[in-house]
């Protein structure tokens, strides 16, 4: 009987967590808020989990060994129970407290960020784009293929959305070129780009480095200047191809939105193997930018052209 109840414990306890996940999944602010300290979010979660789980490996060896059964209204029932209510309400403190970090901007800009392959803004400017978001800038993605060469097209393409809804960009479109061919196909890529800037019109356009040495990344990255000759500020972002001689003079502060960057990347789950996905990198690299710009964390770009007015206040 007691053995029941403890076991009924267990599926509430699993049920709460289900639910608690389901709401975080589905709001993606939330889901950014818990992820920007994500590390400490786990650990907070797994003190809880392990102090709910002792309390009730106790509660059962105790009532099974020795038929001590508890009653709530038993003294020793509400002793064991309050630590675990003690620390859920620590992590529901957290998850209230956390504040997004980026402030407001008083001129909001449009972006138009322009990728190859469906993880590359993920990894190269994930974290920008977040701030940008949550700054109120209008961020939108195009992605010229669905990365067919590098794993499932469904799959990368789910993912690439599902990136992009992390990030919470105001759209990502996702286009149909052939992965690892784009180079046959710069006219057509330059149309589509030209397109794009003619329905976005945006004041920024980070794109791949011409100083990069997967052959997608350069054709996109001469398409988006060729389609973007009219445009005052093209910014060229950091992939794990760049050469040496990629030498950022830009630099966006994304301290606080590492973690989001590291979970945005996360989505991309076709990659996982890839080494320079892995956080330990992403995070190295944003340190070596962030001493190179005398802050913590930052990301790097080079610098086609950038007027002042069109940056705004980024
Ligand atoms: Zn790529």
């Amino acid at each position: 009987m007691v053995f029941i109840e403890v076991i009924g414990h267990a599926a509430a306890a699993l049920a709460f967590a289900f639910l608690t996940g389901f709401v975080i999944m589905r709001r993606r602010k939330l889901a950014r808020t818990l992820s920007r300290n994500a590390t400490i979010a786990y650990r907070a979660i797994l003190i809880v989990s392990s102090t709910v789980a002792l309390i009730h490996a106790y509660y059962a060896v105790d009532s099974i060994l020795f038929g001590n059964a508890l009653s709530p209204s038993d003294p020793l029932y509400v002793a064991l129970h309050s630590p675990a209510l003690i620390a859920l309400s620590i992590v529901l403190l957290f998850l209230v407290s956390v504040k997004l970090v980026a402030e407001r901007s008083p001129r909001p800009r449009r972006i138009l960020a322009i990728g190859a392959h469906p993880d590359d803004l993920e990894i190269a400017c994930g974290a920008t784009l977040a701030k940008l978001r949550d700054a109120g800038h209008d961020v939108y993605a195009v992605v010229l293929t669905c990365g067919e060469a590098g794993g499932d097209p469904a799959t990368r393409l789910y993912e690439a959305h599902h990136g992009a809804s992390f990030l919470d960009v105001n759209g990502v479109e996702v286009l149909n070129f052939n992965d690892t061919a784009l180079a046959e196909q710069v006219n057509e890529i330059t149309r589509a780009i030209e397109s794009r800037i003619r329905d976005y019109k945006p004041d920024i356009i980070p794109t791949h480095s011409a100083h990069d040495q997967h052959q997608d990344h350069l054709a996109v990255h001469q398409a988006t200047l060729r389609a973007a000759r009219n445009h005052s500020a093209i910014l060229c972002y950091e992939s794990p191809s760049v050469t040496r001689d990629f030498q950022p003079t830009f630099f966006v502060d994304v301290d606080g939105y590492l973690d989001v960057k590291i979970e945005s990347i996360r989505t991309h789950a076709d990659q996982r193997g890839k080494p320079y996905v892995s956080p330990e990198r992403v995070r190295g690299i944003a340190v070596f930018r962030g001493g190179q710009a005398k802050t913590r964390y930052a990301e790097g770009f080079e610098v086609v052209r950038a007027l002042a007015s069109a940056l705004g206040d980024i």
